[in-house]
């Protein structure tokens, strides 16, 4: 079948040179804890490449998106904290809070004024306004400068999720903070996952140095678990070489004609499209069984494309999440649209 639903953006998954790297490196196995003895030479590496890509002081390695931002809110946050969260945020943003013990508050999906009112009710110790920068289920965007504006008025560290707009966003792919033109001042702690753009997996907080080595002393999720593969980290500073290369721009070209060209065919067919200029193209099934019937008559068809349900989604917006890459064809995408329409 033809993919329709990863998050391999840039189709680097299968990259020769990522699959070279990750057979030329020292070990398979993390062997330790990065603290006890598990830190090689390919981590190093790694992490230094990411503070270079991302013009950021520093760069900290986690095993997985997930994990890591348990282990940051865990780390910053606790009794007493406030931490501030757009409502669609990802799982792990939810969790991370829960799990810190702190005060959780949640504001409707990307509204700015309701973020700061609810970040001036304050808090007796810190307060943190997280947000993912690209929202995984819908693909919009946050409307990150004013978010950064609201943080700085009230003292609140901004924290921004870039899963899915690393490697895609911004120049170089820097992310969502860099398109909005945010310094490190603003935006000092952010999170890159492998798993999407990079076409890799584990996950990188980037930031402030001091934030950076806090995280490293006191993260749980960091310290109390085997280190990443060294191959997998070798594989990852490939692709970070990649995506900040010409090559990398290239393919970011060819993503945006790719989600132009479906953009444009799906408007001329009337499809539920929602709102999205990235590479995540939501369309609204409505009810879980519409979803589900849709998804597999496409599979029929020859196109895999995940029906995505609550609690993921709210409640009635159960929905195709058609995912653009660059190794898709003008041809692929033409035949994903008369699928879609002869099947709705
Ligand atoms: C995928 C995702 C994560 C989790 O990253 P993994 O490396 O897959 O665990 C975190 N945040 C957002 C917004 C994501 O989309």
């Amino acid at each position: 079948m033809l993919n329709f639903c990863s998050n391999d953006y840039l189709g680097l998954s299968q990259h020769p040179r990522l699959l070279a790297a990750l057979h030329a490196a020292s070990s398979a196995g993390g062997i330790a804890s990065h603290l006890v003895c598990g830190q090689a030479a390919e981590h190093a590496a790694l992490e230094h490449a990411l503070a270079q890509w991302q013009q950021l002081p520093r760069a900290l390695l986690f095993g997985s998106g997930y994990v890591a931002n348990l282990a940051v809110l865990q780390a910053l946050l606790g009794k007493g904290d406030a931490c501030v969260q757009d409502k669609r945020n990802h799982a792990s943003l939810i969790d991370g809070a829960r799990l810190a013990g702190c005060d959780l508050r949640r504001y409707p999906h990307n509204d700015v004024e309701a973020a700061a009112r609810q970040l001036a009710i304050g808090a007796r110790g810190a307060q943190l306004l997280a947000t993912d920068g690209v929202f995984s289920m819908d693909g919009d965007v946050a409307p990150l400068a004013a978010l950064a504006a609201v943080a700085g008025q009230h003292d609140a560290l901004l924290y921004v999720d870039e899963a899915h707009a690393a490697g895609v966003l911004g120049e170089a792919g820097r992310g969502s903070c860099a398109a909005a033109g945010l310094e490190v001042a603003a935006a000092p702690l952010r999170l890159i996952t492998f798993g999407k753009a990079l076409g890799s997996v584990g996950a990188a907080v980037v930031g402030e140095a001091d934030l950076i080595e806090h995280l490293l002393q006191t993260a749980r999720g960091g310290i109390y678990t085997t280190a990443m593969a060294p191959a997998q980290a070798a594989a990852t500073q490939a692709a970070v070489a990649l995506v900040a290369s010409v090559e990398g721009e290239a393919l970011r070209q060819c993503l945006q004609a790719n989600i132009a060209r479906f953009c444009e065919g799906a408007r001329r067919l009337g499809l539920p499209l929602l709102p999205s200029l990235t590479a995540i193209q939501p369309l609204l099934a409505g009810d879980d069984a519409a979803a589900l019937a849709w998804s597999h008559a496409l599979e029929a068809h020859g196109y895999w494309c995940s029906a995505i349900r609550p609690p993921t989604v709210p409640e009635g917006a159960a929905r195709l999440r058609v995912t653009l890459t660059a190794a898709h064809t003008a041809a692929q995408i033409d035949g994903l649209l008369t699928a879609l329409a002869a099947t709705r």
